[in-house]
């Protein structure tokens, strides 16, 4: 291989996506001590690693309809009465635009 790769090669190589030959082909220019490409795959390798990672950072059923719940809570006392607030304002000022802020 004679040319250095591309974000989008280098990303299919680190996820093992490409035909054994291409990577191959590949591999070697990395062991050849292509120091751009060494850099590039490193860096998607790591991403690679991350974006792996994330699958178990799914949060607990549990814990979203806790947050779920609260979310509820706090847009019924904070929220809802704040619109009435301000539709209040507005009739008082003689505005008689309505609120449609959701
Ligand atoms: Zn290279």
């Amino acid at each position: 291989m004679n040319s250095h790769f591309t974000d989008e090669g280098c990303f299919d190589l680190v996820r093992r996506l490409l035909p054994p030959a291409q990577s191959e082909s590949m591999q070697q220019h990395l062991q050849d001590g292509c120091q751009r490409c060494n850099e590039l795959y490193n860096i998607w390798k790591t991403i690679a690693e991350v974006t792996g990672r994330e699958v178990f950072y799914e949060p607990a059923e549990q814990a979203v309809r806790v947050a779920k719940a609260v979310y509820a809570t706090r847009h019924r006392q904070y929220i809802l009465p704040m619109r009435v607030l301000r539709s209040n304002q507005k009739s008082a000022t003689g505005g008689g635009a309505r609120d449609n802020t959701t």
